[in-house]
């Protein structure tokens, strides 16, 4: 991208690639400090010059790591991402020289968001990026040692290369967003992610029961609601924080139907739910929305739930 690009389609950022020239130095999943994780080493044109980058949505600075030059970056709403997905990104750049960002800044799309540098454990100039499709701050080490957050996508699923000339792309399968068309249709109110009492939503992944409800048909999910386990498993939670299984099937943990006896455990097996439900009421603070799920009041947590 250039410096001020800006893409909104339905009233949604499209993620953009940060930088206007990309040469990918180190892939994902190398063997080197990329083990096991989804990032990119990323220098411009010429080696060694400090390029800057820009925003690839409007963002928020979350954390910073001086030492390393490194920012936690979210995006202030959700974003479309390459591969079609809808959610919240959390990013993260490092290795700038100059970092001058603070917790709570906030750049827009296309501004200046850091310089490549080398500062921290760095070999030549670029800058490491490394993606969540989720709002999720969770930032840990893997087996091998490696820093990573959930739901890490790869670069190519994560940004449209709209105005970025790929020098070397390690055979990533790059797209724009004229490859990604939205389809908006006129007199309808605008599917863009952002949920009012009303909107139609669908359940947006693979859940796990993590415990059953004694003698019914409820069951109850940390992830979706915010409910802590021990309050599951102490029943201190109010209802409606359970959740009825009636619309639910279960599935293995990769979303596949086939085997599985719709006989469900706390904390082994996994369901998904494809029906519609509306929008009751929202909590701003919490950012959930309540659904009823069989004459039963349930809050989740919006980044689980998809318009449609
Ligand atoms: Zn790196």
């Amino acid at each position: 991208m250039y410096i001020g690009q800006k893409s909104v389609r339905g009233g949604i950022e499209d993620f953009l690639c940060p930088f206007t020239d990309m040469y990918i130095t180190q892939g994902s999943n190398s063997n080197f400090s990329h083990k096991g994780v989804m990032a990119n080493d990323v220098r411009g044109r010429v080696s060694g010059v400090r390029y800057p980058y820009y925003a690839p949505c409007t963002s928020r600075c979350i954390r910073t790591y001086p030492m390393s030059g490194q920012v936690m970056w979210q995006s202030i709403n959700k974003v479309r991402f390459a591969n079609g997905r809808v959610d919240y990104a959390t990013y993260m750049t490092a290795h700038d020289d100059s970092m001058n960002a603070y917790v709570g800044k906030v750049v827009n799309q296309g501004d200046e968001l850091g310089k490549m540098g080398t500062k921290g454990n760095a070999t030549g100039v670029h800058c490491h990026i490394q993606v969540s499709q989720s709002n999720d701050t969770t930032w840990t080490k893997n087996e091998y040692g490696i820093y990573r957050f959930n739901n890490e996508y790869d670069l190519d699923d994560c940004y449209f290369v709209d105005y970025t000339n790929i020098i070397y792309g390690m055979g990533g399968d790059w797209i724009t967003t004229g490859n990604a068309p939205v389809i908006e249709l006129p007199g309808s109110e605008a599917v863009d992610q952002i949920l009012h009492v009303g909107s139609k939503v669908k359940f947006d992944g693979i859940f796990k029961v993590d415990i059953i409800k004694r003698n019914t048909n409820l069951f109850g999910n940390t992830k979706l609601t915010g409910v802590s386990f021990s309050n599951y498993y102490n029943e201190k939670a109010s209802s409606y924080h359970w959740i009825p299984l009636d619309d639910f099937t279960e599935v293995d943990k990769y979303g596949s139907k086939i085997g599985q006896d719709d006989i469900v455990f706390g904390g082994a097996s996994y369901v998904i739910n494809e029906n519609t439900y509306e929008v009751k009421e929202i909590d701003i603070p919490t950012n959930s929305a309540k659904l009823v799920l069989n004459n039963h009041e349930i809050w989740i947590f919006s980044t689980f739930l998809k318009e449609v």
